[in-house]
């Protein structure tokens, strides 16, 4: 039996687990992070303090966890152009985790009242596709919490069918670095101990997967990109908005986009404001790769261009909460944040279009190997993109 190494479980992790160990691979995910309960989410938010602030989380499931269940595809034409074709990956995708927008009902009035003055000011808002059980969803406001009723899809469900099918986990365990011999993975070193493997993926996210390939001789963590968003909001006494399923609808323009949203800092900045009376708009960008990972920092700043996409989108935003009837007087903004961290170990940089790295059977499959910036919610693509090495990896080691 192929034995391997997964590093990491968040999205691109528990993908190549699953497809590998169902494939009959020896599977063993090394996880730094802890078994959760999804409601507990919460308490494994990682954050690095930067110009931008960047948000992640550390368990089984990765950040995955915490996502707002929005699900789109991403720089499809991009990966198209170097010769990735992911077509029947999403269309895998879409069938197992249903991806589609939740039906009406399931609208908060918040949103309607966005969506309805977006449209009178010539936008034009779409439902956002979610991966969100509607039978399952009580709207709570509460999904980058991690989600109390299990109704919105993380990885851990492709965990547990990677279990299922003979998978060994592993967690509490940060993989520190590779073991190579003659330009061939070995294994990984989880500090003093050494674990040996046929293959190793790394799947450690965008910040901790530059580190272990420096750590072991691979230059990365230039390019680093985040989707930086701030939310702008305001006072409209009981809208209730911050109870809604947010995110729930999704509106393009150029290289921003915006979505109905709250933030627990707008509370905090709005002075005698209540939960109940706020209600909000991410304006998220597609930044400039301007970011950089080393050992001990995380450096992302705004660029001339980012700042300019802010704040057209925060005017944008300004605009429709005003026609929506939010009091002016009180609009705010959040500093800027990045939930999207990727780009760091680059396809055409420190991958190759196999996401295999110059060191022969060590891979990367996480959104580290995003060679642009996607803008937009990058889950399913990673997804996609994680699927399509995995039968990569089985097409070559079974033959
Ligand atoms: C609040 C929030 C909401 C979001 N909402 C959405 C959304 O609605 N839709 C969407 O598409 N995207 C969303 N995202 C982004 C999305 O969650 C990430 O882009 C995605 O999970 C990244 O996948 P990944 O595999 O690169 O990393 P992760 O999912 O972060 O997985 C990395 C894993 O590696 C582990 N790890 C780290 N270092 C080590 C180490 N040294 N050894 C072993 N394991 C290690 C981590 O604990 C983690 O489990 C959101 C992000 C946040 C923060």
């Amino acid at each position: 039996m192929v034995k391997v190494i997964v590093v990491g479980s968040g999205a691109g992790g528990g993908t190549v687990a699953r497809e590998l160990s169902r494939a009959n691979f020896e599977v063993t995910i090394i996880e730094r992070g802890p078994f959760i309960k999804t409601k507990d989410a919460l308490k494994c938010y990682e954050t690095f303090n930067s110009d931008v602030e960047i948000m992640g989380t550390v368990c089984l499931g990765g950040t995955t966890m915490v996502t707002m269940g929005n699900a789109v595809r991403t720089c499809v034409d991009e990966f198209k152009n170097l010769g990735i074709f992911l077509d029947d990956e999403f269309r895998e995708i879409d069938e197992e985790l249903e991806v589609q927008p939740l039906p009406l009902s399931l609208q908060g009035n918040g949103t309607r009242m966005i969506v309805e003055s977006a449209q009178k000011l010539g936008f034009k808002p779409v439902p956002m596709p979610k991966i969100i059980d509607p039978r399952l969803c009580k709207p709570c406001g509460e999904c980058a919490f991690g989600c109390s009723r299990d109704a919105k899809w993380t990885t851990a469900q492709y965990l547990d069918e990677a279990v299922t099918a003979g998978a060994q986990i592993m967690d509490n365990t940060p993989v520190t670095e590779i073991i190579s011999e003659e330009g061939r993975v070995i294994g990984v070193k989880c500090g003093e101990k050494e674990y040996y493997a046929d293959l190793v993926i790394l799947c450690a996210g965008a910040i901790s997967t530059p580190r272990i390939l420096n750590r072991s001789g691979i230059k990365a963590g230039e390019n680093l990109f985040v989707d930086t968003f701030i939310t702008i909001g305001g006072k409209l006494e009981g809208i209730s908005f911050s109870q809604e399923v947010l995110m729930n609808a999704l509106i393009e323009v150029e290289d921003i986009i915006l979505s109905p949203h709250y933030s627990t800092i707008l509370l905090n900045k709005i002075e005698g404001a209540k939960k109940e009376d706020i209600l909000g708009i991410m304006v998220k960008i597609k930044d400039e790769p301007s970011g950089r990972v080393t050992e001990d920092s995380v450096i992302k700043y705004n660029t001339q261009k980012d700042v300019e996409l802010l704040s057209r989108g925060s005017a944008i935003a300004g605009a429709i909460l005003t026609e929506v009837g939010v009091d002016t007087s009180t609009l705010v903004s959040t500093h800027p944040r990045g939930a999207h961290p990727g780009g760091t170990a680059a396809i055409g940089k420190v991958v190759d279009n196999n996401l295999e790295t110059r060191i022969s059977n060590l891979y990367v499959a996480d959104a580290s190997v995003f060679p642009v910036v996607p803008g937009a919610p990058p889950v399913l693509t990673i997804i996609a993109l994680a699927k399509r090495l995995s039968k990569h990896i089985i097409t070559k080691y079974k033959s």
